[in-house]
């Protein structure tokens, strides 16, 4: 069945959603979790795969085909592969993918392409093991780089790419060594500014490290050439000139690609999210489990989506940050 496409009140149609099917995660980032952790939800609180998969379906009914299942970290998630198989195999899917922080890929991997799922983002901050433990509180380096060898033994997991933090006083020193990465290996490094998502809420403006600057740090080395760019598209991404490698820039805060977003997001617990930085959310968790049908959902979601903020404003003065941090909304 074909609906109509999902328009925001500002022109802009909606082809993209981030789901986060876990608020739960194995790493505590400083950048986006406390210590300690956060209050987990229940887990009869937590969307079931027969009721994502039952809104994910609706969506590519208006036109969602990106759909990109992020977390807390999604391979906690019990059975996560099979999750993935049950969307894969909707009609509409058009695009799978999937952002881990590559603790479990060494176990998962395998499952997670053969589930159909066509695209991966590693996130790693750190090529160091010291520095990758003091970002992450986790001794876990070793073990990503294994998970991340061990899925681009498949081809069906390639283009993957590795999401790299931009902080002020610690990012510096990682931008050359994931330039000669991302030249020696067949991974796109990304580098994605400091967003105020945190946690610990400890950043400030001070603390964003710009695309502009680390891309001038990587052209005092090596030679950079622009990609072309599809609007819709976060990243700005450049070719190393000699030809060995690409390296992309997601600019959130310094060069807002607000005017082109096409996304979505819907948290852990159902929650309908229009933009990163909303400080409302819509629950479609409670009219999913009261019975509703397909038509009286897709008049809320629209409902929602309409409403969808037309920029953020982290760099204007009276910015709010939303209560929730990066790992409850689904990065
Ligand atoms: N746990 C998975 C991971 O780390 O890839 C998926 C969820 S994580 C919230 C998704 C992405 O958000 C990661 O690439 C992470 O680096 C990024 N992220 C988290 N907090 C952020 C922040 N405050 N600013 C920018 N990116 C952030
Ligand atoms: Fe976990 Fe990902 Fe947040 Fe790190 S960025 S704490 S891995 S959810």
């Amino acid at each position: 069945m074909s609906r109509e496409p999902l328009q925001d009140g500002h022109g802009r149609t909606i082809g993209d959603v981030r789901i986060s099917v876990t608020d739960r995660c194995n790493f505590r980032c400083q950048y986006c979790m406390p210590a300690e952790g956060l209050p987990w939800l229940d887990r009869d609180d937590v969307l079931t795969f027969e009721e994502i998969t039952r809104l994910v379906a609706l969506l590519t009914q208006m036109g969602v085909g990106d759909v990109r299942l992020t977390g807390g970290e999604p391979l906690v998630r019990r059975d996560f592969p099979q999750l993935a198989a049950m969307l894969a195999a909707l009609p509409g899917v058009e695009d799978l993918s999937v952002t881990t922080n590559g603790f479990l890929l060494e176990r998962d991997a395998e499952a997670l392409v053969a589930a159909g799922v066509d695209r991966f983002n590693v996130s790693i901050d750190s090529l160091q093991q010291d520095r990758f433990y003091e970002l992450t509180r986790r001794d876990a380096l070793p073990r990503v780089l294994a998970g991340l060898e061990a899925l681009a033994r498949f081809p069906a997991a390639h283009p993957i790419k590795i999401n790299a933090v931009g902080i002020r006083g610690f990012t510096e020193q990682e931008v050359l060594p994931f330039a000669r990465f991302a030249r020696e290996h067949p991974y796109e490094v990304r580098f994605i500014e400091f967003m105020p998502l945190d946690a610990d809420r400890a950043w400030e403006p001070g603390k964003v490290l710009t695309g502009a600057e680390i891309r001038a740090a990587i052209e005092e080395h090596f030679a950079l050439e622009p990609e072309p760019r599809e609007p819709s598209a976060t990243a700005r991404v450049y070719r190393f000139a000699d030809g060995n490698g690409r390296i992309g820039f997601i600019n959130p805060v310094s060069e807002p690609f607000c005017a082109d977003c096409n996304r979505i997001r819907l948290t852990a617990e159902g929650r309908l999210r229009t933009c990163l930085f909303s400080l409302g959310e819509t629950d479609l968790r409670a009219p999913l489990r009261a019975g509703a049908s397909d038509d009286e959902l897709e008049r809320i979601i629209r409902d929602a989506v309409w409403r969808k903020e037309l920029k953020h404003h982290v760099n204007e003065p009276g910015f709010i940050q939303p209560a929730r941090s990066m790992s409850a909304i689904g990065g």
